[in-house]
């Protein structure tokens, strides 16, 4: 998401004279665009702030200005106490007002500091000009943000608020745009993405499932995929659509985080792992290929090995083709991190390292389940060498391909030859145009 706000900051700057620069040195105006996810997220922006502090220095030498900004999650959870630590920033702004950035750079430039981190009443995305940059065979397109479900662990409703979701129309229109420049496939974005509920062109609503049969109508849109998903709100439209929307994609990013009940409801997840396991049975059902991927907090506060256990089984009885897990940190304001069981790091690396040997072995046995297959793979990226492109298959799986330059951004026919843990290998077969 944070790819596709930088680009949309691009956007809301190019008329007032700014364009993408390849290295700070050059910029009249850097923008760090900041994720809280990860831990020691502020620590991080903090010390990459002093060396772009290093850089205004160089450059003032010379007589020329930078402006700094820091955007994103950890500019809204600083707020004012960024400007208090790192007086040299100029704009500290939030998710939901970077639609207001040149009226803030100016503001900047006549009165000094400038702290937007409000909810402004106004929707940023009618605010925003519409998207310009083409992003390439494979596109992002923000449809929802926010969040409301308050996870125990987790920043996100608190920076970047409650859950909006787009108008239809404006999400259609974009998407015809982005396959007007190029894209063949588009992964609509969302905090929780499928808790979409948009203003529809009829005056109803639509939820995700809806809005994903109108965008397979889109001519040229060979795949749809969307991330990141809630338990909760896999409802039945959305499963359907995986049984008959041949562009939606057989792969699909659905967060457990633990498979304790125990845990589950510590997190506030609002599932139990029972629960889990049934949707995932449903949507296999509805889609036989259908791959997982999931994210997997270890050592959340009041952890034990039994709990540990639960999720090493239901990692067995699910399998999934590709997996995040971390251990638990604690994330400043956020109720788990106020909890005292927290589980000793010692305990939760043992226990991450066991987890990852499982959910690896799962990754590569999926690969490896691919060689000697026929599958199409959209390319998106050069090679490693000359010769080779790099795609993706309809699994998201990385695929390595020797393939012809001119077949940058096709989806072709290619025969699998060797996996590894991390990607496929093989030759292109037959080409397909993705826009025919
Ligand atoms: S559903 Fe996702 S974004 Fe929302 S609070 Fe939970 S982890 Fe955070």
């Amino acid at each position: 998401m944070n790819v596709y706000d930088s680009a949309r900051m691009a956007d809301v700057l190019a008329p007032h004279g700014f364009a993408p620069v390849d290295a700070p040195d050059d910029a009249d105006m850097v923008i760090l665009n900041t994720c809280h996810i990860r831990e020691k997220a502020a620590e991080k922006v903090y010390s990459e702030l002093g060396r772009i502090r290093q850089i205004r220095e160089r450059r003032a030498a010379d007589g020329r200005k930078t402006v700094i900004a820091v955007a994103g999650c950890v500019a809204q959870a600083e707020g004012e106490e960024m400007r208090a630590r790192a007086p040299f920033v100029d704009i500290v702004l939030g998710p939901q007002t970077y639609h207001r950035l040149p009226e803030m750079v100016a503001r900047a430039a006549r009165a000094g500091g400038v702290v937007a981190t409000d909810f402004p009443v106004e929707a940023k995305f009618d605010e925003l000009p519409e998207a310009s940059a083409p992003q390439g065979p494979s596109a992002f397109l923000t449809v929802q943000e926010g969040c409301d479900k308050f996870c125990t662990f987790c920043v996100v409703p608190y920076t970047r608020g409650a859950e909006f979701s787009r108008p239809a129309a404006q999400i259609v229109a974009e998407a015809k745009k982005l396959v007007a420049q190029g894209s063949a496939e588009i992964t609509l974005l969302g905090q929780n993405v499928n808790a979409y509920r948009g203003p529809a062109p009829d005056g109803g609503t639509w939820g995700l499932a809806r809005l994903i049969r109108a965008l397979a109508e889109i001519r040229g849109l060979a795949r749809i995929r969307y991330t990141t998903s809630h338990p909760r709100d896999m409802d039945e439209a959305l499963i359907e659509a995986h049984a008959d929307v041949p562009a939606l994609m057989p792969f699909l990013h659905l967060p457990v985080q633990s498979g304790s009940d125990r845990i589950l409801t510590a997190m506030n997840r609002g599932h139990g792992a029972a629960d889990y396991r049934a949707l995932v049975e449903s949507l296999r059902r509805a889609r036989p290929d259908l791959a997982l991927s999931s994210d997997f907090i270890v050592g959340f506060p009041g952890e034990t090995e039994a709990d540990f256990a639960a999720t090493l089984a239901l990692v067995r009885d699910v399998g999934y083709a590709q997996a995040y897990s971390f251990k638990y940190s604690p994330r400043p304001g956020t109720p788990a991190s106020l909890a005292e069981d927290q589980v000793p790091d010692a305990v939760k690396t043992e226990r991450l390292h066991r987890l990852q040997a499982e959910l690896w072995d799962q990754q590569r046995r999926f690969n490896e389940s691919k060689v000697g297959s026929v599958m199409p793979v959209l390319l998106d990226k050069p090679g490693r060498r000359p010769g080779q492109l790099l795609g993706r298959s309809p699994w998201l799986q990385a695929v390595h391909l020797d393939a012809p330059a001119h077949d940058m951004g096709r989806i072709v026919e290619a025969r699998i030859g060797a996996a590894t843990v991390s990607s496929l290998a093989g030759r292109a077969l037959v080409r397909e145009d993705a826009a025919a």
